[in-house]
């Protein structure tokens, strides 16, 4: 099968034309760097079938990123069939400069002219047939979203790959031109692959070059001894730089037509709000208080009080009143979960229920199917909706092109401190999930900075985390009538966002010290989200949800649910305190009574350090626990088979009824778990991307102490409030200290 090869800029839509030819459903992020590793696909639609591969998104052939090396070594080494140069028309200038370094490699190759439709839409001209003219590569405009002119870019693909291509060079007019001539001449004396490219490298001196060809360097030595140019001296690799700028400057315009324009762009206006440099964090801090507040709002239009106790439109339909209000009007989010779990979920696992209690089936088997399996998957599902909500909320943020802004002000504030804004990307994707997010730290060139942002990814807090959320902040709000479900779950992603930007930035200053390279990115420009790439995203989502329920989720709500009534004598136990699990659970219990879930609970406190730890496996198990423990609870009133299967709110308000537990010990719960050692996925992922086996063990212990410190912090502060003060003067000791002693190494007087 031929092999052809995407390349290009970052942000040039290479995912989306990959996507557009291969069917699948790769994430498209409007941001640099999504795409690390590279993604292989099949294009089915042509004469022969043609591999596709994504490489991910570079400006130059340079090996100083990996990004870089990842594919200059594919192109130079695996040497596909056919490169597709994908170019973003809205950038020509800038996106051209790798087109002419990919030209000079000896493979076929043709010019996507990628965004078409937003160059028309701005009112400017690219004519490809000029373009095409004066490069010498064939040149194909097309809209990759709109999926436009893709058909006959892969004729002139599957045309040019039955040809040979030798390399050609854009800097012929230059004084270095017969030096690289000379090289390569050598070069190829020698059967040296591509001897253009190498050629172009050496003369400007390129590390991998060098050791490559280590007796061509002195060629090009000998010419450096008698050269100088009047602005670049003796810097080659500077001289090379302009000599591609100059061409592309004097032979593309002729190609483009730029639409007279005063007025600056829509994009450009927004950004002067968004970006601002003192509103920019309030404005992201009210957006995303804006999303959780559709998303878990009980009382959406502030009118809870106004309407009174009692306010009930709709009162006599028994079912859609419940639905839709509650002393106020529900959020749209909380709506649809209430539609879900009261009537969908309560109808299917209901007579799910009433259907295996009339089988006939011993007590026990019974007792599995309703209590066991139907109680932990009815709580982990119930919060699917509010799950594709929120992350349906941050696709839109993220494809719009927002995100891209908040590393932008993040990398403005942090960079003094040691932390860029290359580093928040794979934060911020860690909302999703943190194993791509894990991955795409392949991005950062600097180990020490890998490392510190792969420890703090999970502290933002993934989709598997939110039922855990959900579930204790809507218990929160049922049962000790504290607070808005929305402030809590806002306050917790906001906690998580806080303690992982405060622990990269004492790692960077302390044990994982270095510098911070130059973050350099082009804000993508703002488009509105495409309808049916949010749904892929979300399809993607409810697919893995779906899959993980009914594998290990189920697997652990099985095996919970045989510990919680089998005793160590593998005979049933009438009561659930005489179970294995009761007495695993009691063992650990104590451990986590600075936490305020440990000693200090009653007779069934140990639930939650139970749960916790099943959290270690996927962290929809820590509500699948309670789920399955709260149908389990009429084993204490000594009716073996009673079928209960409910929501995980549920689950979690019987729990707080029968442990005692209060609510800043919820609340530690919750950040223990947000911010402990996240799933076995993700820790394994963490070992593959760590440098070291001592970093991945360091990595662990971070997450354990990390979590139970700030648990502890916040259980001690939501019950002693003026203990703030005690934390507040700790930590100015502890900050003062590390600067302290990092003045006095660099030898500065203090
Ligand atoms: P990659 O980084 O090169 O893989 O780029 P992506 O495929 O992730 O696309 C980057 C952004 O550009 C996404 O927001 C896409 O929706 C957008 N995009 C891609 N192709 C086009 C296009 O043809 N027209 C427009 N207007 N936007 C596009
Ligand atoms: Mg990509």
């Amino acid at each position: 099968m031929k092999r052809f090869a995407l390349a290009g800029n970052p942000n040039s839509g290479k995912t989306t034309l990959f996507n557009a030819l291969t069917g699948s459903t790769a994430h498209v992020g409007n941001w640099p760097g999504v795409t690390v590793d590279k993604r292989e696909g099949v294009y089915k639609k042509g004469g022969e079938p043609v591999s596709i591969v994504d490489l991910p998104g570079i400006y130059s052939l340079s090996p100083y990123t990996p990004e870089e090396v990842i594919s200059r070594n594919y192109i130079l080494d695996e040497r596909p069939d056919l490169v597709i140069n994908i170019v973003d028309a809205t950038n020509l200038e800038r996106n051209l400069y790798l087109t002419t370094q990919i030209m000079e490699i000896d493979v076929p190759m043709v010019i996507a002219l990628n965004m078409i439709d937003a160059v028309e839409k701005a009112g400017d001209k690219i004519d490809a047939a000029t373009l095409e003219k004066k490069i010498g590569v064939p040149v194909v405009a097309i809209s990759a979203l709109k999926g436009e002119g893709i058909d006959k870019l892969m004729q002139r693909a599957a045309d040019e790959c039955a040809k040979e291509r030798k390399g050609s060079t854009v800097l012929k007019g230059t004084a270095l031109f017969h030096l690289i001539n000379d090289v390569r001449i050598s070069l190829e004396g020698k059967g040296v692959k591509a001897p253009l490219f190498h050629a172009v490298k050496l003369v400007e001196l390129d590390e991998i070059e060098v050791k490559m060809h280590a007796d061509c360097v002195k060629m090009v030595e000998e010419f450096k001894a008698t050269f100088s140019d009047d602005t670049f001296g003796t810097d080659f690799e500077a001289l090379v730089a302009d000599g591609r700028y100059r061409y592309i400057s004097e032979n593309f315009t002729p190609a483009l037509e730029k639409k007279n324009r005063d007025k600056e762009s829509a994009s450009d206006r927004a950004d002067r709000v968004l970006t601002h440099k003192i509103w920019g964090i309030p404005i992201f801090l009210v957006i995303l208080f804006a999303i959780f507040h559709l998303t878990f709002s009980e009382n959406f239009l502030f009118l809870g009080a106004a309407l009174g106790e009692d306010f009930d439109p709709l009162a006599g339909s028994e079912h859609w009143a419940g639905v839709l209000f509650g002393g106020g009007i529900y959020s749209p989010g909380v709506m649809i979960f209430n539609i879900w779990n009261d009537i969908i979920l309560d109808f299917v696992f209901g007579g799910l229920s009433d259907l295996i209690a009339g089988a006939g089936l011993s007590g026990w088997a019974t007792g599995l199917i309703c209590d066991g399996i139907f109680g932990g998957l009815s709580a982990v599902l119930s919060f699917l909706p509010q799950i594709l909500i929120l992350f349906l909320f941050f696709s839109i943020l993220e494809d719009s092109g927002y995100m891209a802004r908040i590393a932008f002000i993040l990398d403005r504030i942090f960079r003094r401190f040691g932390l860029s804004g290359r580093a928040f990307m794979p934060m911020i994707m860690g909302f999703g999930c943190s194993v791509p997010a894990m991955i795409n730290t392949r991005t950062l060139a600097d180990d020490k900075e890998r490392t510190a942002t792969v420890r703090v990814i999970p502290f933002f807090s993934c989709g598997a985390k939110l039922p855990i959320l959900t579930a204790i902040a809507g218990a929160i709000v049922g049962q000790a009538g504290v607070g808005n479900a929305d402030l809590i779950t806002y306050s917790m992603y906001l906690l998580g966002i806080i303690v992982a930007i405060a622990s990269v930035l004492i790692m960077r200053n302390t044990t994982m010290k270095g510098d911070v390279p130059p973050f350099i990115m082009e804000l993508p420009a703002y488009h509105a989200p495409k309808f049916t790439g949010l749904m892929i995203h979300l399809w993607d989502k409810t697919k893995h949800f779906v899959k993980k329920a009914f594998t290990i989720i189920l697997a652990s709500t099985i095996v919970i649910w045989f510990l919680t009534n089998f005793g160590w004598d593998w005979r049933m136990v009438d009561e659930m305190d005489k179970s294995i699990l009761a007495s695993l659970g009691q063992f650990i219990q104590p451990l986590f009574t600075p936490l305020g879930f440990g000693s200090q609970l009653s007779k069934w406190g140990w639930v939650f350090a139970v749960a916790a730890i099943t959290g270690l496996i996927a962290k929809e198990d820590v509500v699948g626990t309670f789920g399955t423990l709260a149908a389990c609870l009429p084993i204490m009133l000594d009716t073996l088979v009673d079928v209960e299967v409910d929501g995980g709110v549920s689950a979690v308000t019987a729990m707080i009824a029968n442990t005692g537990i209060t609510v800043p010990a919820l609340i530690a719960f919750i950040a223990f778990n947000m911010l402990t050692i996240p799933c076995f996925a993700a820790v394994a992922t963490a070992k593959a991307e760590l440098p070291s086996k001592k970093a991945f063990n360091m990595t662990i212990l971070f997450w354990i102490v990390t979590s139970y410190v700030v648990a502890a912090m916040v259980y001690v502060i939501g019950s002693w409030w003026w203990t703030a003060f005690l934390f507040a003067a700790a930590a100015v000791i502890a900050g003062s200290f590390i600067v302290m002693h990092n003045k006095l190494l660099k030898g500065e007087k203090v």
